[in-house]
């Protein structure tokens, strides 16, 4: 179901320009607006779910598609040999922005450590 006020749903209909990488029946890739390496693709469902618990919850399958389609923009973009990072923020704690699930794909150049800072 698309959801009028969500910024991706809005992506996913066409009514604010993207740069599309690619696009399957049920997903949508498209570079990030504020790239924060190299490469950053944004990788979603086009249905609307908030965020990977939901959508994993919800439509396993549909999860797993989003997975593929994030697998197979790291291959076009010539990331598998050296790597990439595939990540969800989700909720406050994990900084999620846009409440239309994403995986951030992440590559081109190493990318650090995994956080910031270490909380343990
Ligand atoms: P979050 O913080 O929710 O995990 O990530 C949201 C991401 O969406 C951010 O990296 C941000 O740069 C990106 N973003 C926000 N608005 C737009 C937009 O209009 N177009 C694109 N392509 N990316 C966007
Ligand atoms: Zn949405």
């Amino acid at each position: 179901m698309s959801t009028p006020d969500c910024l991706f749903c809005r992506i996913v209909a066409g009514e604010i320009p993207a740069t599309v990488v690619r696009e399957t029946p049920t997903t949508l890739a498209f570079r990030d607006i504020g790239p924060k390496a190299p490469v950053h693709v944004l990788v979603i469902p086009k249905e609307h779910y908030a965020d990977v618990a939901t959508l994993a919850q919800d439509d396993p399958g549909l999860a797993g598609e989003v997975l593929a389609a994030a697998a197979a923009v790291a291959e076009d973009e010539g990331l598998l040999g050296d790597g990439f990072r595939l990540m969800f923020n989700t909720g406050a704690y994990g900084g999620q922005e846009v409440f239309h699930v994403h995986a951030h794909l992440l590559g081109g150049a190493p990318l650090g450590p995994m956080l910031a800072r270490n909380l343990a």
